[in-house]
């Protein structure tokens, strides 16, 4: 079962400023200290292939890095990389150094793909621990091919041993929150502004052993001849990246607000929430 949050609208905190250019400068974060930024593939593992021919793993270090150097240079948070060069880490093990680093936030950045090029927009995910729809397997199969040890039929892989009930609800409700925060900061910060195609849950392996909130970022297809193309642009990616940390300062904002796992939920539109069997 897949969980599509619909008629999505933008939290208060992410609608634009009145100036035309966003502004990242200065930035405290009062409660985010650590950062874990995961550039999507490396080395042999070149992730899909954009519609000019660049691979998405280019394309995803290119950005983690700029978002990665925006937050050192004006924010006070520490930034984590998994990488910072073209080498396949696995996948499991970037979970793994979010975890002993104690990130407060983990975001896995990554690029669409579609036998279909007119698709285009932006996807955020949170985990689900329900096995996906077949749309949804597809597409973890393209980011993920077949994990070690994963068990996208039902239980993930080894949850209960890394989270209790409650820190599990916990995180699972912040992790929404920050997509809701990401999916909105696209919808307003960037200019054109690309579809929002909507926060959704699926059992990606990336996600599973989080110990913090965590969100698979879709910035959108490369296959789109449109959209595939803008993505590999400098000044595009350095829009991408002034998004991320505005809505990193929103979530920020949001945590401090947060008393509990019900208080943290996102606000949704009469109706926003559909369950939706495809
Ligand atoms: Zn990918």
């Amino acid at each position: 079962m897949l969980v599509l949050i619909a008629c999505f609208t933008p939290p208060a905190s992410a609608r634009p400023p009145r100036q035309h250019k966003v502004k990242v400068a200065g930035l405290a974060f009062r409660h985010i200290k650590r950062v874990v930024l995961d550039p999507g593939h490396g080395g042999t593992n070149q992730g899909a292939v954009a519609v000019t021919g660049a691979r998405e793993k280019a394309v995803t270090l290119a950005i983690a890095l700029q978002v990665a150097s925006r937050l050192r240079s004006k924010t006070n948070v520490e930034v984590i990389l998994t990488r910072d060069s073209d080498e396949d880490i696995g996948l499991r093990n970037r979970t793994r150094l979010a975890n002993a680093h104690r990130g407060d936030v983990f975001i896995s950045i990554h690029g669409n793909s579609s036998a279909d090029t007119s698709i285009e927009g932006v996807e955020v995910y949170f985990l689900a621990a329900d096995s996906a729809d077949s749309e949804t397997a597809r597409l973890i199969d393209r980011e993920e091919g077949v994990p070690d040890g994963a068990d996208r039929k039902g239980v993930p892989w080894s949850l209960e041993s890394v989270l209790t009930d409650l820190d599990y609800a916990w995180v699972q409700a912040l992790s929404e929150r920050l997509a809701s925060n990401l999916a909105g900061a696209f919808a307003v910060h960037l200019t054109p502004r690309p579809k929002v195609r909507g926060v959704r849950q699926a059992p990606f392996g990336v996600l599973k052993e989080a110990r913090m909130p965590a969100v698979v970022l879709e910035v959108g297809y490369l296959t789109h001849p449109v959209e595939g193309r803008a993505l590999l642009d400098e000044g595009r990616q350095t829009q991408l990246a002034r998004a991320v940390i505005l809505a990193l300062a929103a979530f920020d904002r949001d945590m401090g607000r947060a008393r509990s796992p019900q208080s943290a939920r996102p606000h949704k539109a009469k109706g926003a929430v559909r369950q939706a069997r495809r």
